[in-house]
């Protein structure tokens, strides 16, 4: 492999290292907005509490006389009484949107605001120091606060601490003048610097293999209880025509009663059986006497209200539950369906079958527990007297 060719291997490893790296970092990046928001909130009280005790502690001291001291003083007075109302509000900011389940750009501006804001302090602070001291202990101490606390993308926290140490560079080069103590300092500030964004890097890390981990827990939920509903909706549900079968009406039914005990609603139930299905199995074949029970499922359910519930009470009985209907209406919606059933030349397997079906109506009274089994008595009753008197026939009980 030529030299150009290894290089160009390489750039393409990198580029979807990256690229997945990236693909990571925006799918977690509104939770980690969310994480960091509640996180400003403690640290701007935090920062409030030790910006007044500052001002309170430096403002006993200005009575000194000493120039150098004094700038001193004031140097610290004016930083943090700059950051003082600017914590307030951002501390305000991340309460007020501490309910908010989504993402906003306030959000991500008032964090990163926090964040540059913290670190321009911790250098000014420590460029303000020189005057008395050596030390740059205020720097360190906010790089590793900033690496500890706040979750952000490795591109941004690097951007903002190397901004941050742009100004510490300069503004250290203004207090300090001794030249040793100034170069000491400038490759201090660079180790603080490494810390902080270190520590980012690690804290970024884990938070994304955390928050990688919960959706995929919370995802598997989510697919579990889709597959549990779908499972719930078959047991539901007869194979053959997808009609509620048996158990499903009855679930179903107990939740009209409910209504019915509730609100004075009303209901009927018919039930339906095809006429001589025996003999169409015995003259054309099993399979075609499944196709007449799809057909007439289909048939129930184009021709009855999106309210009403169809169901395969089994072989090649059905049940239809009527809410909101009347004795009357129901033997007339029966009559009408009896009707389009008979009227209906089915065409199976190029056969053309001629059906008929027997109905029985009669109302479900919301008097005792068994009200089903009560109003599915009468209607069978019905329905065996349509069956007596010669099938093809709508009786009412
Ligand atoms: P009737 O007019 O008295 O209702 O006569 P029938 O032949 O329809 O007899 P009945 O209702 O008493 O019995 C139902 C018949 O329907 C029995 C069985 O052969 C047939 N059957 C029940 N379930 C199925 C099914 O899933 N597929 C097919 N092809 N036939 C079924
Ligand atoms: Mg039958």
């Amino acid at each position: 492999m030529s030299g150009k060719a290894f290089v160009l291997k390489y750039l393409k490893i990198m580029k979807n290292i990256i690229a997945r790296e990236v693909k990571t970092n925006n799918s977690i990046s509104e939770e980690v907005v969310l994480i960091n928001n509640k996180r400003l909130i403690s640290i701007a009280i935090l920062a409030v509490m030790v910006n007044f005790a500052h001002i309170f502690l430096f403002a006993t001291q200005l009575a000194i006389e000493d120039k150098q001291e004094l700038s001193w003083l004031w140097g610290i007075i004016t930083i943090h009484s700059i950051m003082l109302p600017i914590m307030c509000l951002l501390g305000v900011l991340a309460f007020m949107q501490l309910r908010a389940t989504k993402v906003n750009i306030l959000m991500s501006v008032a964090q990163n605001t926090a964040v540059m804001i913290f670190l321009l302090a911790g250098a000014l602070l420590a460029a303000v120091d020189q005057l008395v001291a050596t030390n740059i202990t205020a720097f360190l101490s906010v790089c590793i606060a900033i690496g500890l606390i706040f979750v952000m993308r490795p591109v941004r926290a690097i951007v903002a601490y190397l901004s941050a140490y742009f100004v510490f560079y300069y503004a250290l080069g203004v207090t300090q003048s001794d030249p040793a103590v100034l170069l000491s300092n400038r490759v201090q500030g660079i180790s603080a610097v490494a810390i902080g964004i270190t520590m980012n890097l690690i804290l970024w890390k884990n938070n994304a293999k955390n928050i990688l981990q919960n959706k995929f827990i919370i995802a598997q939920q989510q697919e579990l209880a889709e597959k549990n509903h779908e499972l719930e909706e078959l047991a539901f549900r007869d194979s053959m025509t997808m009609l509620y079968n048996r158990r499903g009406l009855q679930e179903l039914i107990k939740q009209e009663l409910a209504m019915m005990a509730r609100y004075g609603n009303y209901a009927c139930i018919i039930i339906l059986d095809i006429d001589h299905l025996k003999e169409i199995n015995d003259r054309y074949g099993h399979p075609i006497g499944d196709a007449v029970i799809e057909q007439v499922s289909a048939c129930l359910q184009e021709n009855t209200r999106t309210a009403d519930l169809v169901a395969r009470w089994g072989g090649d009985e059905f049940l239809i539950l009527l809410p909101q209907t009347l004795l009357l209406d129901a033997s007339l919606i029966a009559k009408k369906l009896r009707k389009i059933i008979e009227n209906k030349l089915m065409t199976v397997a190029g056969n053309e079958v001629c059906i008929t079906a027997s109905f029985g109506v009669a109302e479900l009274r919301n008097e005792s527990d068994d009200a089903l089994e009560l109003a599915y008595r009468c209607a069978d009753q019905a329905l065996y007297l349509a069956k007596e008197k010669g099938r093809n026939l709508v009786e009412t009980i």
